[in-house]
């Protein structure tokens, strides 16, 4: 399975790497911006997995998505939001905007399986 891990905080990018490596997933691409995501996704196809932050210089993690889910060559792509707590009111927005599912970051690996379905 191919992850991009889409972040601007380096420290949370690190600590998201670790607990995914713990599911055996070890081919994890990394992007700190929307912009630079979108560049990754459209370099490395296919990708299976995208983990998207929402608040973000450049690009943030919503227009990502839209700009994503607006090209049908991204459509086999999932796409999980990655959320604080407080962030929570927000996530019928990205499910609208397509997102196939939400996790509270930071996620232990079992949360991120379950919202896998693996
Ligand atoms: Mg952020």
């Amino acid at each position: 399975m191919k992850v991009l891990l889409v972040d601007d905080s380096v420290t949370m990018r690190r600590i998201q790497k670790t607990q995914i490596g713990t599911l055996g997933i070890t081919d994890i691409l990394e992007a700190g911006d929307g912009q630079e995501a979108l560049e990754k996704l459209k370099a490395n196809m296919p990708v299976d997995l995208v983990l998207l932050d929402w608040n973000m210089p450049v690009m943030d993690g919503i227009t990502f998505l839209k700009t994503a889910r607006a090209d049908a060559a991204f459509k086999d792509v999932k796409i999980i939001m990655c959320t604080s707590e407080s962030e929570k009111s927000r996530v019928v927005e990205a499910l609208k905007s397509g997102a196939n599912n939400y996790i509270i970051k930071p996620f232990t690996p079992e949360a991120l399986k379950e919202k896998l379905g693996l």
